[in-house]
């Protein structure tokens, strides 16, 4: 038997059905917000995700996917949605008009070699948010929020937006060295990884999990010193002035210096969502200077991701019934040739009409197409037979009252649209 790869998954039934009700409450819930869709390829050339994501971060160095294409191009899968995003802005020069900000959102698979465990794949979804060409902390509010109100509307409770700021590149220059400094005398304490990161990007050291799982490892981290220490004066009351942002919308949200993300081109605010037992459902950044580094012209940025399949794993906590039952409207029974061709055209235009149709496609016999009915639950029958048939009648039957009626062939629609 072949097997699907390590760290992917089949998503079925009531899963597959969260997935495109999610998919469908994005595309309108994003129109509202007057943000674009974007699609871009699941490929790129490898180059871009080193120059963006970053040469020393996790994802780029054990997670990416990569291959010689037939023409010997490299090629990656892409592990994250920003870099293609800005390639595209960049290349189509969607810039052009100065004064324009550019909101596009996406939603498409990614690709990270990790260990596979609950919520982590190696295929996954991401939705995400990129909006450019303005750096005012009142679009970071808005990019914060979307993504916030996006999980209140989907009845996902208690989340929290914890929130840090990575200051500009002078705060963060200052806050690193300090950083270091501090770490180097304990360096032996802390995991092989951190040991690594010291020297090639030591604020990822800060939200190590694995150290933090340790009784040592956290005491370490908890004494490190804080970026707020280390802000320049406008790198400070520009995070101030986003908290005020959000305090007007709502938001939810606390202070959190551990946040770091892991991704090379963040700068200013970062931020993640996250569920009341502690499980990441997103996360974003400023990223002021990522488009100047991939070619393109100045133009500060902003934007988050989200994980479409840990947030069907909160919806299956909260999920409405009606993803969990599908119920037919009508089964059409028919058994000689006559009876066939008529459930074959009733069907059509049962399911033209939007009534969730189903007809006998495998030649079965009556038992057998009775007891499919019930397995679909299917609410009406409609039990075809050549008698009735030459008379223009068609026998229909509730499957809850067991009631019978007769009704005229050319009514049979309305009255089923009436009565289900
Ligand atoms: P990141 O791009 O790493 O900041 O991830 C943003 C969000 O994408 C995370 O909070 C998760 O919800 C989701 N995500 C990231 N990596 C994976 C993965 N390997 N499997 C499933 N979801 C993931």
């Amino acid at each position: 038997m072949i097997t699907k790869p390590k760290g992917t998954y089949d998503l079925l039934g009531k899963d597959a059905r969260i997935y495109n009700y999610l998919s469908n409450v994005i595309d309108n819930y994003m129109d509202n917000y007057n943000y674009d869709l974007i699609r871009t390829p699941i490929f790129e050339a490898s180059e871009l995700f080193h120059r963006s994501v970053g040469e020393t971060t996790d994802i780029v160095t054990k997670e990416t996917y990569d291959f010689k294409d037939r023409g010997d191009r490299d090629i990656t899968l892409r592990p994250e949605g920003t870099a293609g995003v800005v390639r595209s802005v960049i290349e189509n020069k969607l810039y052009g008009n100065r004064n324009d900000v550019l909101k596009y959102y996406y939603l498409g698979t990614m690709y990270r070699y990790e260990r596979p465990q609950s919520g982590r794949n190696r295929e996954f979804t991401q939705f995400g948010v990129e909006a450019f060409n303005s750096d005012d902390p009142m679009l970071d509010a808005e990019v914060i929020s979307v993504g916030y109100n996006l999980l209140q509307e989907l009845d996902i409770p208690d989340i929290t937006v914890k929130l840090n700021t990575l200051g500009d590149l002078e705060s963060r220059k200052n806050y690193t060295e300090a950083l270091v400094k501090y770490l180097k005398p304990h360096i032996n304490e802390l995991c092989e990884d951190c040991q690594r990161r010291l020297e090639t990007n030591p604020l990822r050291i800060l939200d190590c999990k694995y150290d933090r799982s340790l009784e040592k490892g956290r005491a370490i981290l908890d004494k490190a010193p804080r970026i707020n220490d280390y802000l320049t004066k406008e790198s400070a009351d520009r995070f101030k002035q986003l908290q005020k942002n959000l305090t007007l919308l709502d938001v939810d949200f606390e202070i959190d210096p551990n946040i770091v993300r892991g991704l090379d081109y963040y700068d200013h605010n970062v931020w993640e969502y996250v569920t009341k037992e502690g499980v990441t459902l997103g996360g974003g950044g400023r990223y002021n200077n990522l488009v100047e580094t991939l070619g393109g012209p100045h133009l500060p940025a902003v934007g988050f991701a989200m994980g479409l399949e840990r947030i069907i794993l909160e919806l299956n906590k909260v999920i409405e019934e009606r993803f969990i039952e599908k119920q037919l409207d009508v089964y059409i029974m028919s058994v000689s040739e006559e009876e066939k061709l008529t459930a074959l055209k009733l069907a059509q235009e049962f399911r033209l009409n939007n009534l969730r149709t189903e007809i006998n496609t495998a030649n079965l016999g009556l038992k057998s197409q009775f007891k499919i009915a019930d397995g679909l639950k299917a609410k009406f029958l409609i039990i075809l037979n050549n008698e009735d048939l030459k008379k223009g009648l068609i026998n229909v039957k509730d499957n809850v009252t067991k009631e019978e009626t007769k009704v005229d062939e050319k009514d049979i629609l309305d009255w089923l649209m009436i009565n289900i």
